[in-house]
């Protein structure tokens, strides 16, 4: 399962365009979380909060299943209480975590909060918080970690 791709300031988004009256190519001026708020159209300049066109309504990923909702809900319960003490209820994560299908952490992919990943170093985690459009803070069994996510793939550190 792939999860959608977050867009960032400056990136090209189909959007319906207030002046315009018609779905125009518009740039990110700014993000709300990991949402899409402000845009500016790329042709007559008007600058406006974003309104998804929909063609991209259409595509947008399904919400994940019932069963999986749950899952992620235990998930999110577990971790809730004790930020500190990420072993505290590592048990009970990985035993969830074998039906939440962990992704492979990758610092260019998009991660949302309760997901599962699996780091080459970390091992294990769990994205506890969603910081902002570039950092996830994930939860590993002896640490937390801050990490990037919706790095463009040809930067490299
Ligand atoms: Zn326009």
């Amino acid at each position: 399962m792939r999860l959608w791709k977050t867009k960032s300031v400056g990136e090209e988004i189909d959007s319906i365009c207030t002046r315009c009256k018609e779905e125009t190519i518009h740039r990110v001026v700014a993000m709300v979380e990991s949402r899409v708020h402000l845009v500016i159209c790329t042709r007559c300049g008007g600058q406006h909060r974003y309104r998804p066109s929909l063609s991209s309504m259409r595509k947008k990923t399904p919400l994940p299943s019932e069963r999986q909702a749950r899952v992620l809900k235990k998930i999110a319960a577990a971790q809730a209480p004790e930020p500190q003490e990420p072993r505290k209820d590592w048990q009970k994560l990985t035993e969830l975590a074998a039906e939440a299908q962990p992704l492979p952490y990758d610092q260019s992919e998009s991660y949302r909060e309760n997901q599962a990943v699996t780091h080459p170093s970390f091992g294990l985690g769990f994205v506890r918080r969603v910081i902002n459009d570039a950092k996830i803070e994930v939860i590993f069994k002896h640490q937390v970690k801050i990490l990037v996510m919706n790095r463009p793939k040809s930067r490299r550190e």
